[in-house]
């Protein structure tokens, strides 16, 4: 498996790679991580069951479009593929730094930059992809309000009931979300889709970068609002946010409807204890219409 993750690395990039060692990288929620060194360059492997392979080749496509709007930085997909019982994907390697405050506000004005990129006039994305490893609905669809109440909220809060969660029913929660969101009529906005501070970073050469994206054409506040989720992100990275991109007025009371998807993604990948953190949000969406 590896010599052919090797090989593949050869033919995309046209230029021979032979592995000198492989070490394993901390830090992957879903996935296992390794950096395969060769004689002088080194690069990032990810990998899965061979039935992840779509997730991949999604995540392949999401830097790609992330990179052509040359905004912000990512991690420049090399190859993906499958191997033997496995998924992989191959990324550019980085060197990270700590970071410095110029650079958190670089991040936030280069993410807000990145907002601003009209490439879709519906919201959604060509293809289905995945936010940690459950599927994310991308169907096109014209009105926000119906994507994010269909789409986000309806289809997790579906999936954990079936896991057992003890929430309120489908059908009021997502007509409440549609309501509340039914005035926003935001301009469609390529999004990073799962922007917590595990996803962000800072080269070493001071550069920020955006890592591991769902990405999607959706409501921007959807990426501001998960940076606020579970923290992590410099006073200075809002300041730059804001030059470019203001907020809006009621984005206080969207933002918790924003982040009732990602604590659902979070209790149907993980359990436990969001179960709680979810019923406490739906109740006061609940309460707010
Ligand atoms: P997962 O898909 O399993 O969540 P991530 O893409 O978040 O995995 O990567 C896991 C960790 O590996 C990150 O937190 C980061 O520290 C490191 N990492 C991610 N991408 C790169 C890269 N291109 N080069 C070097 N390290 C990386």
């Amino acid at each position: 498996m590896w010599t052919q993750i090797a090989q593949h690395i050869s033919q995309s990039t046209q230029q021979e790679f032979r592995t000198k060692n492989r070490r394993s990288v901390n830090g992957g929620c879903i996935n296992q991580c390794y950096s395969l060194i060769g004689d002088n360059i080194t690069y990032f492997v990810k990998i899965n069951q061979a039935s992840q392979v779509e997730m991949f080749a999604a995540e392949a496509l999401g830097l790609k479009q992330i990179s052509d709007t040359k905004t912000i930085r990512v991690p420049q997909p090399i190859c993906w593929g499958m191997s033997e019982k496995i998924s992989y994907i191959v990324l550019e390697w980085i060197q990270f730094s700590l970071g410095t405050n110029q650079s958190w506000e670089e991040m936030g004005r280069k993410l807000g930059t990145m907002h601003h990129y009209q490439g879709a006039d519906q919201f959604g994305w060509e293809q289905n992809n995945t936010i940690g490893s459950i599927p994310q609905i991308n169907i096109w669809t014209d009105s926000w309000a119906d994507f994010f109440a269909e789409y986000r909220i309806g289809y997790q809060l579906k999936l954990a009931r079936r896991r057992g969660g003890n929430f309120p029913e489908c059908t009021q929660v997502v007509e409440m979300v549609r309501k509340l969101l039914s005035n926003r009529k935001p301009q469609p906005s390529l999004v990073h889709g799962d922007l917590w501070s595990g996803n962000v970073a800072v080269t070493q050469e001071g550069e920020p970068i955006i890592l591991d994206p769902a990405t999607y054409y959706g409501d921007h506040e959807v990426d501001l609002a998960m940076t606020e989720l579970f923290g992590g992100f410099s006073g200075r990275f809002y300041r730059g946010y804001n030059e470019v991109f203001p907020l809006e007025k009621g984005y206080q009371k969207r933002k918790t409807i924003y982040n009732l998807y990602h604590i659902l993604n979070h209790f149907n990948l993980f359990g436990g204890g969001y179960g709680s953190q979810v019923n406490h949000m739906i109740q006061r969406i609940l309460t707010s219409g």
